[in-house]
């Protein structure tokens, strides 16, 4: 038996091309170095994320401060109510969001093995994170209470305590366990602590650290070939 437990954001789907989209549409230019735009507004991230598991902040008003952060650093043109409106049309575009054909082959193939739990570890706003759970079909492969949301709990990635969770709910022992996800701090260092195997999507190509996941990859295409290949393991 093991356990396959997924992050959210920008590993079960692309939620980078979404943020430069709307940044794109609002402030009516091209953003050619999309991976600086990304890097910065993921940094940004890291500092507010306290105050939104805790609610004090909202989604809406910490994606805007990141995206007026963001355009500042950049030196791209923007006026102060740009962050917020940008924040909207980043929410709009993911109401429309799916998982990619090969994401659902992928996840079909665990379902389809008797000896594989599914479970998902996110961060973030109890609200925000289940909405996408929503927006996403989850349903389809996770059990709801396999689901887990930071907001919800108030214990943040990457504390391995996270990580003891899931085991005793999934009844499944550290090594059988396996966390994929796209943030090294955050994903891959909670499961390398926890002394769970991993598959770290680097999808900005950052310089290798010294404590290495399992596998890494650098793409979408190569993450569901790898996790096909789990599957049939
Ligand atoms: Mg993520």
């Amino acid at each position: 038996m093991r356990g396959i437990v997924f992050d959210i954001d920008d590993t079960l789907y692309c939620r980078q091309d979404l943020l430069v989209k709307a940044a794109e549409k609002v402030l009516g230019v091209k953003i050619d170095d999309w991976r600086e735009f990304i890097r910065i507004y993921y940094e940004k991230s890291d500092v507010n994320m306290a105050g939104l598991e805790s609610g004090e902040v909202t989604t809406r008003e910490t994606n805007g401060w990141r995206y007026n952060e963001t355009f500042r650093i950049l030196g791209l043109p923007y006026k102060e109510e740009d962050g917020c409106i940008a924040a909207d049309v980043y929410l709009e575009l993911q109401s429309h969001m799916v998982l990619s054909e090969d994401m659902k082959k992928a996840l079909d193939a665990f379902v389809a093995d008797p000896d594989t739990k599914l479970a998902v570890l996110t961060a973030g706003e109890s609200k925000h994170q289940w909405h996408k759970v929503d927006m996403l079909g989850l349903d389809r492969w996770f059990d709801r209470s396999n689901i887990i949301v930071t907001g919800d709990i108030m214990i943040p990635k990457p504390d391995v305590r996270l990580c003891r969770i899931i085991e005793e709910k999934l009844s499944l022992k550290p090594d059988e366990l396996w966390m994929i996800g796209d943030n090294y701090d955050k994903d891959i260092t909670g499961a390398l602590d926890a002394g769970w195997h991993s598959i770290w999507i680097n999808r900005r190509g950052l310089p290798a650290p010294e404590r290495r996941p399992d596998i890494e990859v650098l793409t979408d295409d190569e993450l569901t070939e790898k996790l096909i290949e789990l599957a049939k393991q």
